[in-house]
This record gives C-alpha cells, sequence and structure tokens, in this order.
C-alpha cells in the first residue's frame, strides 16, 4: 500500500537516507526541515521526483499536514551542534516531540521517534540492553539532548498509553556514512576528514574510550522494519552494530584505508564523554528479523569515498 509519510529532519544524514529508501519504495514522503545541521544538497536529487515535498519548518512549532506515518528525527546529532544552542536542542526533542505526537493523534498516524544510546549515559552496564535505564547527568553539557531524548521517549509512551497512538522507539547507536556533514564534529567525519587533509588526527582523551559504528544502510533498513512490525511492539529497541572499537583503533583503521601520513594527536577528553557503548541487539533481532550486514572496513571506505567527493 502507498503511504504518504512524513520525515522530521529529511534533509539530515539519516533522514536524506530514509527519504530516498521510502521513496525507492513507492511512498509519497513530506521532508520537514529547518536546515540547522541538514542541507538541501543532500535531498536535491530528490526534488525532481513528484512523490518527494520538501518543507521548511521548525518543529518546535506546529505543523498542520495529512500523513499516515511519521518518522521523527528532526534534532542535531553531534555534541558540537547540540551544544551549540543547548535550549533549542531540548525544545526541539520536546516541543518537537510532542507537536509530532499532536499531529499523529488528530489524523491518526503511526509514529516512529529516533532516540538514541545517549538514554544510557555513561553506562555501567554493558553491552546496553533496552532494560537498562542509565546513567544520564541531568545537569551537564550532553543533558540537553540526552535529557531532551529521555523526555521524548516519555511523551511517546504517555501519549500510548494516554491516547492509545501506534508508536515505536528506535534507540540508535553511532551511525556513520555518506552525507555527514563535513564539520559535523561526530569522530568517523573528523577523523576521514583530517586523513584525507593530511592533517592531525584528533583523538580526545587517551582513545581508549569505545563506540559500536553502524553504517547508515543498515540502520535505515532496521528503521522501516521497526515501523512495520505488529502494533503491539512498540519498543524501545536498539539499532546499532554491536561490533565495538577504540577510537585508537578506529583512527588507525582510517589511516591505514585512507593510506593517509597524518599523526595522531590526544586533545582534552570533553566533559561527561561515555567510556563505553555497545548494543545490545537481541531484541531487534527477535522482533525485527534485524542485524546489521556491513563491515567497519566496507562501510568505511565508502564514506571515504563521499568525503572525497565533497571536501
Ligand atoms: P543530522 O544533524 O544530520 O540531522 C538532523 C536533521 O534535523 C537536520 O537536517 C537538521 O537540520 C534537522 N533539524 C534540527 N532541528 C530541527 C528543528 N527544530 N526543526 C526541523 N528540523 C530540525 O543528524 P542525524 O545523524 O541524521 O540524526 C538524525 C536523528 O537520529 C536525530 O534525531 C538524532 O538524535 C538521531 N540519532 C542519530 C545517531 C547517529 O549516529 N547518526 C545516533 C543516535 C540518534
Ligand atoms: N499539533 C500540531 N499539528 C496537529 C495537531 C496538533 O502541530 O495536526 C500540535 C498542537 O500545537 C499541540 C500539540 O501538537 O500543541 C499537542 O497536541 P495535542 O492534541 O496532544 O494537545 P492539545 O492540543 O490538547 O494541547
Ligand atoms: N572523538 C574523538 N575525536 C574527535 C571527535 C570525537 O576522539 O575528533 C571521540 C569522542 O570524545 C567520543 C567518541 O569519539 O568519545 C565518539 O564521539 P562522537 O562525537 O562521534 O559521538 P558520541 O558517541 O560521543 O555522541
Amino acid at each position: 500500500m502507498i503511504k504518504r509519510i512524513l520525515v522530521t529532519g529529511g534533509a539530515g544524514f539519516l533522514g536524506s537516507h530514509l527519504c530516498e529508501r521510502l521513496l525507492t519504495d513507492g511512498h509519497e514522503v513530506v521532508c520537514v526541515d529547518n536546515y540547522f545541521t541538514g542541507s538541501k544538497k543532500n535531498i536535491t536529487h530528490l526534488l525532481r521526483n513528484p512523490s518527494f515535498e520538501l518543507i521548511r519548518h521548525d518543529v518546535t512549532f506546529p505543523l498542520y499536514i495529512e500523513v499516515d506515518e511519521i518518522y521523527n528525527l528532526a534534532c542535531p546529532a553531534s555534541p558540537v551542534h547540540y551544544q551549540y544552542d543547548p535550549v533549542q536542542t531540548t525544545k526541539t526533542s520536546v516541543h518537537g516531540a510532542i507537536n509530532m505526537l499532536g499531529l499523529a493523534k488528530r489524523v491518526k498516524a503511526k509514529i516512529l521517534q529516533a532516540s538514541t544510546s545517549e538514554v544510557y549515559g555513561d553506562p555501567e552496564v554493558h553491552p546496553q540492553p533496552e532494560s537498562y535505564w542509565g546513567r544520564v547527568n541531568p545537569i551537564g553539557i550532553r543533558s540537553c539532548y540526552d535529557e531532551g531524548k529521555r523526555c521524548a521517549e516519555t511523551l511517546f509512551f504517555d501519549y500510548h498509553r494516554q491516547h492509545h497512538l501506534e508508536i515505536k522507539v528506535a534507540r540508535i547507536f553511532n551511525t556513520y556514512g555518506p552525507r555527514m556533514h563535513p564539520n559535523d564534529g561526530r569522530v568517523v567525519s573528523n577523523f576521514i576528514v583530517q586523513a584525507l587533509q593530511g592533517k592531525d588526527i584528533t583523538i580526545f582523551g587517551d582513545g581508549r574510550q569505545t563506540r559500536s559504528f553502524c553504517y547508515v544502510d543498515d540502520l535505515i533498513n532496521g528503521f522501516v522494519r521497526l515501523m512495520n512490525t505488529d502494533p503491539e511492539f512498540i519498543g524501545p529497541v536498539n539499532l546499532g552494530n554491536p561490533c565495538e572499537f577504540t577510537m585508537i583503533e578506529l583512527a588507525n583503521k582510517i589511516i591505514e584505508l585512507t593510506d593517509s601520513k597524518s599523526k595522531v594527536t590526544f586533545k582534552n577528553l570533553p566533559q561527561d564523554d561515555p567510556k563505553q557503548r555497545k548494543p545490545n541487539i537481541e531484541l531487534a533481532k527477535e522482533k525485527l528479523d534485524w542485524e546489521p550486514t556491513v563491515k567497519l572496513e566496507d562501510g568505511l571506505q565508502k564514506t571515504i569515498e563521499y568525503f572525497k567527493g565533497v571536501i
């Protein structure tokens, strides 16, 4: 069945890939974005498609349109960007969620929230299962994002319980790929851009902190599978790749793949930077029949090719 699907944050990194995928599946897509971190360039190639519609809009303001499904992705995702205007970040997560839930309620649309592994904070449980409540600092520099996303999850579950909305909550772990912003500040884009430009690779802290990196195509596949699960399954469900690496390992891999002469330098570790992160994806395997298939090396290779073209 052809559906009309709203993607908020659709001009961003993940959003643009999602719009593309939904159009390929034959749906009509309405992309809403205020271009804070996203760019029209990410979706220019879709503008010729009559099933694609683009609206410049900030989700902290009400939006009245008619759709069947909503993927709520609007929110800056990189620490540099979400800390630039932290009050706006919280507003985007919280007011944005209220508006999109209000919209979903009025038009009886199914709605999926792009939540995050940051709801687990700096975790003492490793790897992180969905049942873990997390260890989040409520007043630190990451809190605007972490607590905003936690509150958005609360709103999703309360709209579900109180207003019987059909919701889906995905907790996304670090995802990378083409169309990440070159100055995004996230580790994969930073290291690749630095390696390609022969600049020092900036490792924060001692580089022994870990992350688990998922290639964008795998993640988008997980999104779509989650949206199409039975109504009883609402999540939250972890979506990410459980292959865990230290930042030193990541730097070395990127230097090797780019054949770069860059050296690594060590900078101060930002406040509240989680020491370890790795998803437990048993629930996604069971309920979505999903797991990532793209190996870090292959995904990095594609991402490197993309950055060669844009810098
Ligand atoms: P991104 O910054 O590329 O995309 C976010 C998009 O939202 C941008 O296009 C931006 O312009 C738009 N936006 C921001 N504030 C808005 C507002 N008030 N109104 C309308 N549009 C707004 O980041 P991304 O990596 O594509 O992340 C997309 C979503 O996935 C975010 O909600 C993020 O929190 C979540 N997420 C991403 C990752 C990851 O590793 N990429 C991990 C966890 C969660
Ligand atoms: N809203 C929206 N689009 C709609 C319906 C609602 O943006 O199509 C916004 C509306 O501005 C409201 C919010 O969503 O502030 C929450 O809506 P809800 O109906 O849950 O609450 P209420 O309108 O009763 O405050
Ligand atoms: N990081 C780094 N160098 C950089 C950017 C980030 O060492 O140039 C580290 C950062 O401190 C964190 C990890 O890489 O430990 C992942 O950072 P990112 O901002 O990509 O995402 P996070 O998972 O922290 O939200």
